[in-house]
């Protein structure tokens, strides 16, 4: 896992223009240097073919931010993992505190919403994190390891996933825990993942996402326990995803 992923989350950002801005500038960074690291952009679905088409032969892959956890039917207004992959995404975030908050997703739905992805052939990230009170409360390490044991059915193949540590109150805020706070959540899940599967745990990818920017990222991706990171607002400028990556 010498390798980083850094992933980019766009949330409900951007319209078409946008998306072959950003992947004109990227592909710009790209003409003469190989790819620093593992490059991953989930934009809204509604980009996703825009981007796919502007990215062009970029070695930068994509996500979707949320799947439904049937592969078709009913659901209106969802999308299904079997698009995403259609789409040619090879990611999918699940559980990101944002819909675990607005749309009161449990641990057992983003497990079903998990394995659906794995079912449709994508990775899931599966994001997990605690709340300002939770840390306060010293909370933290019960709450992060309840979320990856009900996060993850076992089901799961742990091969193809990937684990996001996102502290709520560090999302969009500008505040991130100190690196000792960073490696003793990562070093718990990691303990926690090769508890439940020695081989496949030992290899899982964990993400750091919280007001990771060009200026912190560095400092951020040399605590050892971190595999990459999970970018929100600093991911939507090709400028500053690029300067993230490098
Ligand atoms: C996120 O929402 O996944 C995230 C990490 O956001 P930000 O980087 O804006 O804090």
């Amino acid at each position: 896992m010498d390798r980083k992923l850094i992933a980019g989350n766009w949330k409900m950002n951007g319209r078409r223009a946008d998306a072959q801005q950003f992947a004109a500038a990227l592909r710009h960074h790209l003409a003469d240097r190989a790819p620093p690291c593992d490059m991953l952009v989930c934009p809204p679905a509604t980009l996703i073919e825009t981007l796919r088409g502007a990215l062009g032969d970029a070695p930068v892959a994509l996500g979707g931010q949320d799947c439904h956890d049937a592969a078709k039917g009913a659901h209106t207004g969802d999308v299904a993992a079997p698009m995403l992959a259609d789409l040619g995404c090879h990611y999918v975030i699940v559980g990101h505190s944002e819909r675990r908050a607005a749309h009161h997703e449990t641990d057992e739905a983003v497990a079903a919403k998990a394995r659906a992805a794995q079912a449709a052939g994508l990775v899931p990230i599966v994001c997990l994190g605690e709340t300002a009170a939770q840390r306060q409360a010293g909370e933290t390490l019960a709450v992060v390891a309840r979320q990856l044991a009900g996060s993850l059915s076992d089901a799961l193949e742990l091969a193809r996933c990937v684990v996001a540590y996102e502290p709520v109150w560090a999302i969009g805020s500008g505040a991130t825990p100190s690196a000792d706070e960073i490696a003793q959540v990562h070093e718990h899940l990691r303990a926690r993942l090769v508890a439940r599967d020695k081989a496949a745990g030992a290899h899982v990818r964990l993400l750091y996402g919280g007001s990771a920017k060009p200026t912190n990222a560095a400092s951020i991706v040399r605590i050892p326990a971190v595999d990459g990171l999970l970018v929100g607002g600093a991911s939507l400028a090709a400028d500053d995803f690029w300067a993230i990556c490098a």
